[in-house]
């Protein structure tokens, strides 16, 4: 059976109080269609105010630290997204990867903070264009998902974000035949990973996705939503691609 589709808005470093009017736009038309389950991760200073103001929507972080407290400066805890009102926490991405030097062990402690705290987790993997070119995509993707992997691994709380470090924000997007052939190779990683739950961990297509080609992104087998950075910021252009979802 089909996973059912998960379309999820990162903010990154966007947005202010005023902004919040957005969240409740798209919260309302994500409440218009409620076969496709939706959300927002805005920076961590809206997070409490999103949460109070959609009570039904569901809004996430971007990250957070893999320690409950302690001597780590400008950073927040699994405990502390959640206190704010999370559900969950995108981990991973690769702006971080790249930005803060994460590694595929600080996003599975990542994953296992914020598991340990109730929340959901959003996990990303892809490759850089020089790795594409290489002919090493599906290798360093599988090797991210395997060291990124979480302890108690489970549908219910996980979901992997494949995003194609090239994608993201250049406005291309790969091959549908590119697409499938690396959500496919996730999904058997997976299979390897956790066994028979393999088949319910929702695996999102990340890069460049908005309006005008979510419909085809979201038909590849094995795609069962998307990450979507830019796009996600308005009503005006999220809403399309919840659309396309439903
Ligand atoms: C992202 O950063 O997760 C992303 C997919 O960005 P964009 O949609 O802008 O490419």
């Amino acid at each position: 059976m089909a996973n059912r589709k998960y379309i999820v808005g990162n903010w990154k470093m966007n947005g202010l109080n005023d902004q919040l009017s957005d969240i409740a736009d798209i919260a309302s038309i994500a409440a218009n269609h409620p076969s496709v389950d939706a959300a927002i991760c805005p920076p961590v200073t809206l997070i409490a105010s999103a949460v109070s103001q959609n009570a039904a929507f569901s809004i996430g972080a971007q990250d957070c630290h893999f320690n409950e407290k302690g001597a780590h400066t400008g950073c927040v805890s699994a405990a502390m997204i959640k206190q704010a009102g999370a559900s969950f926490s995108i981990l991973g991405h690769s702006e971080r990867r790249a930005d803060q030097h994460e590694t595929d062990a600080d996003v599975k402690a990542k994953a296992e903070a914020v598991h340990a705290n109730g929340l959901g987790a959003i996990i990303c993997v892809g490759e850089t264009e020089e790795e594409r070119d290489a002919g090493q995509a599906v290798d360093v993707v599988c090797g991210q998902l395997q060291g990124s992997f979480p302890n108690g691994a489970d549908a219910k709380w996980l979901t992997i974000a494949y995003e194609p470090v090239w994608a993201i924000g250049t406005g291309r997007v790969p091959e549908a035949a590119d697409v499938e052939e690396m959500h496919a190779a996730i999904r058997q990683k997976l299979g390897e990973l956790m066994g028979d739950g393999a088949d319910a961990v929702r695996i999102l297509y990340g890069g460049s996705m908005n309006g005008g080609n979510a419909a085809e992104l979201l038909a590849v087998p094995n795609v069962d939503g998307g990450l979507v950075g830019g796009a996600s910021l308005t009503a005006e252009k999220f809403g399309p691609i919840i659309e396309a979802a439903a």
